[in-house]
C-alpha cells in the first residue's frame, strides 16, 4: 500500500508561541508531498521534523490570512537558494497570485524554477489538482473572509490484473486491452466473460479533509461525508462560543459533533487559541461528543 500520512507542522491560531507555529501541514503521498498552508517558522520545522523540500510538488492555501500564508515567500526564496529546477504549483484564494507578484517585486526576489498558481473561486467541491493515484478538490468554508478546505482522495485509475485468470482464459493481448478499459470480453461461442474475472478489487481508498479556517456549519457535511481522516480547526473551548461565533471559528464540541455526523473515523483537531497551555481539554471535549479525536500537535505524524 502507498504511503499516505500527514504531518503536523503548525498547531496555533493567530500567532507562533513557545516553539509552536501557526497552521502548517505536510501531506506525504507515495513519496511526493503537499503542503497545506504555510505559516510562518515553517522552514524551521521542516528541518526539525525532516521533510525534504524538494518533494514538494504543490502548496494548497487555504486563505489569506497572515496565520496561514506568511511562511510562504521565505519558502520561495529557499526554494531558489537550494537550486529548485521541479516546477511547484500553488492553489488558493483569489489574491493568491497578487500576494506573490508583490513580494518579489518589492524584494527584487529573482525565481527561476517554474511556479504555477492556480486561483480558484468556487461555490462547491471542485477537482484542482492530481497526481499519481491522488485526486485533490477544494470546496468551501464558512470564515470571514473567502477560505476553502481541501479533500485529498485516492482513486486507482487503472485496475490491478488478475494474472491466474488471464492465463487460464488464455487473454490476447486485444482482450487484455478490452479488460483494461473496464469492459466485457465476448468470445466467438457466444461466451461472455465478465471483467471482475480478471481484475482484482480495489484496495479500501482512503482520503483526508483539511478545514481551516471555519466556523460550525452542517453544510461542510456535503463534502466531507465519509471521509477517512478529517482535520477540523477547534480554536476554542465552548465556553467561548460567542466569541467563535463572532470570529467565524469553531469550538472543540462542535469539532467533534462535526466529525460524528459526518461518520468519519478519525478526527484531528488544530488551529488552537495560544490562550491554552495544554490542549488536552480541547481534545476532551470533542470526545465528548466523537471518540477518535487527535491534537494536531507538531511533530505528530497520522497515517490516513
Ligand atoms: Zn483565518
Amino acid at each position: 500500500m502507498k504511503t499516505f500520512e500527514v504531518t503536523i507542522l503548525g498547531s496555533l491560531a493567530a500567532l507562533p508561541h513557545k516553539g509552536k507555529i501557526t497552521s502548517s501541514q505536510i501531506l506525504l503521498y507515495n513519496r511526493q508531498s503537499i503542503m497545506i498552508d504555510c505559516g510562518e517558522g515553517v522552514q524551521m520545522m521542516m528541518s526539525k521534523y525532516h521533510i525534504n523540500p524538494s518533494r514538494i510538488k504543490l502548496i494548497c492555501i487555504s486563505h489569506l490570512h497572515g496565520d496561514h500564508l506568511f511562511g510562504l515567500p521565505g519558502l520561495l526564496s529557499s526554494f531558489q537558494h537550494h537550486q529548485r529546477t521541479e516546477p511547484l504549483t500553488i492553489i488558493g484564494p483569489v489574491g493568491t497570485a497578487e500576494f506573490i507578484d508583490v513580494v518579489h517585486k518589492l524584494t527584487q526576489q529573482y525565481i527561476v524554477y517554474p511556479i504555477y498558481i492556480k486561483e480558484i473561486d468556487i461555490v462547491e467541491k471542485t477537482e484542482v489538482f492530481h497526481f499519481d493515484d491522488l485526486v485533490v478538490s477544494a470546496f468551501p468554508l464558512n470564515h470571514r473572509i473567502v477560505t476553502y478546505g481541501y479533500y485529498f482522495e485516492e482513486k486507482a485509475r487503472v485496475k490491478k490484473m488478475n494474472k491466474d485468470a488471464v492465463k487460464q482464459f488464455q487473454l490476447t493481448v486485444e482482450e487484455i486491452r478490452q479488460i483494461l478499459k473496464g469492459e466485457d470480453i465476448k468470445r466467438n461461442e457466444g461466451l461472455l466473460l465478465k471483467n471482475e474475472i480478471f481484475t482484482l478489487p480495489d484496495p479500501p481508498f482512503r482520503s483526508y479533509a483539511y478545514c481551516s479556517d471555519t466556523m460550525y456549519d452542517e453544510k461542510i457535511l456535503d463534502w466531507i461525508k465519509g471521509v477517512s481522516t478529517l482535520y477540523h480547526e477547534a480554536t476554542y473551548l465552548h465556553l467561548l462560543v460567542e466569541k467563535a461565533k463572532e470570529r467565524k471559528h469553531t469550538t472543540a464540541q462542535q469539532a467533534g459533533r462535526l466529525a460524528k455526523k459526518a461518520k468519519v473515523k478519525k478526527l484531528i483537531i488544530g488551529h488552537f487559541s495560544s490562550r491554552y497551555n495544554d490542549v488536552k481539554e480541547l481534545v476532551d471535549e470533542a470526545r465528548n461528543e466523537f471518540e477518535e479525536v487527535y491534537a494536531a500537535l507538531e511533530g505528530s505524524v497520522f497515517s490516513i
